[in-house]
């Protein structure tokens, strides 16, 4: 079985999972690309917890949590069925942070808003995991490190959030890049192609443009899980990198 890479995907509006618009068709052309995976393990900014917490779901519902969006992206459905086997190897390899199983959890817009591009006949099973904001950035890094095996056993690690995301700082009926959310996203793919991936989960470290950037992290550390579930000199390679006033799209692969 290869090695299959891990990614990180910044999703931004929820309509761009239904939207044919260039994010939409780099998620699917990524698709078409990474080698077929046994499951895949979904670290999205959209399930926040207090404790660490693993999907169980067999039949993980859509979640369509958001508002005020056109009925059509509440008509979408994306029934990927969920892995008994891979929500009992997360928990198994993630023992010693005491992880629970919820299962209940569905899948949330950060998770199917790309899956509905990356794998549209959603014939692949998927496993959510938690952020559990109880814990430091650094953890958040940790926990992508013990998670690294999983990509050998056939598993897409695939996070999704958003490098900068702060809906509050920027008008967002002027889509031009806010002049610190430019500045920072340059300087977190500089840390990422330098492989300095501690700094990045080293959030006091990073100055006042992360602290912007960053307001409420839950859209930046499925990050820090893409960046530890790799081995220092794989390849990095951006696969979307735009920003949207203060949303950075950008999106990477790592292993490929
Ligand atoms: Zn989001």
């Amino acid at each position: 079985m290869p090695t299959l890479p891990t990614v990180f995907l910044g999703h931004g509006s929820p309509m761009n999972a239904i939207e044919d618009n260039v994010f939409h068709q780099a998620w699917q052309t990524l698709g078409q690309l990474l080698p077929r995976p046994r499951a895949i393990l979904c670290v999205s900014a959209h399930w926040e917890t207090i404790g660490v917490q693993i999907g169980g779901a067999l039949k993980p519902e859509t979640i369509h949590d958001f508002g005020g969006f056109p009925q059509a992206l509440f008509d979408v459905q994306y029934p990927a069925s969920g892995s008994h086997w891979l929500t009992e190897r997360a928990a198994q390899i993630l023992a010693r942070h005491y992880p629970s199983i919820d299962q209940k959890r569905g899948l949330d817009h950060g998770a199917w808003g790309v899956l509905t591009a990356l794998y549209p006949k959603a014939d692949i099973p998927v496993v959510q995991l938690s952020l559990d904001m109880s814990r430091p950035a650094s953890e958040h890094f940790k926990l992508g490190q013990a998670l690294r095996p999983l990509r050998d056993e056939g598993v897409l690690i695939l996070a999704s959030g958003n490098i900068v995301h702060n809906l509050r700082a920027a008008d967002f009926r002027d889509p031009r890049p806010v002049d610190w959310a430019i500045r920072f996203i340059d300087q977190a793919k500089g840390l990422i192609e330098a492989g300095d991936y501690e700094r990045l989960a080293d959030l006091a470290s990073l100055g006042p443009d992360a602290a912007l950037a960053i307001n409420s992290a839950e859209h930046y550390l499925p990050l820090l899980y893409t960046l530890g579930a790799s081995d220092k000199g794989e390849t990095i390679r951006f696969i979307t990198d735009e920003t949207v006033a203060a949303i950075a799209m950008t999106g990477l692969i790592i292993g490929e």
